[in-house]
């Protein structure tokens, strides 16, 4: 299948790596628009929010739960960050392979708001 976060997941494409597990992993995006910009996939290939199912509830909620545990592991679980899905195309969806956007690390409050996400 031609996608990139599926290549990175069998490692045919590079990426700096911050978690994995049996279910997920989670990179550093390549065009960062936060101090710290992680991605975190299920290695399952699913395209997006909308094709999720109620099957899916315990895999969307170890998304989240992992995201959670990575912010603690790169030291922004206290400061704060923010969790985004852009959703389709109207929703800025670009790679269609669910992901989910983990940014943080500013330095101020003004430079957060400064910056438009993601
Ligand atoms: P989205 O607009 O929600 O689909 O976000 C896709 C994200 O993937 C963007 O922030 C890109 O910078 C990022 N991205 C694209 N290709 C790569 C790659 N090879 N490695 C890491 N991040 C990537
Ligand atoms: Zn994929």
């Amino acid at each position: 299948m031609d996608c990139i976060f599926c290549k990175i997941i069998n490692k045919e494409v590079n990426s700096v790596v911050v978690h994995k597990d049996k279910t997920f992993i989670a990179f550093k995006d390549i065009n960062p628009k936060a101090p710290v910009h992680i991605l975190v996939i299920p290695r399952q290939h699913i395209p997006s929010i909308n094709h999720l199912a109620e099957d899916d509830k315990v895999l969307i909620g170890g998304l989240i739960l992992t995201a959670q545990k990575i912010t603690e592991k790169l030291g922004i679980k206290n400061t704060g960050y923010k969790l985004a899905f852009n959703v389709g195309e109207g929703g800025g969806q670009v790679i269609e392979h669910l992901h989910l956007h983990i940014l943080g690390g500013w330095e101020t409050k003004e430079k957060m708001h400064k910056q438009k996400i993601p």
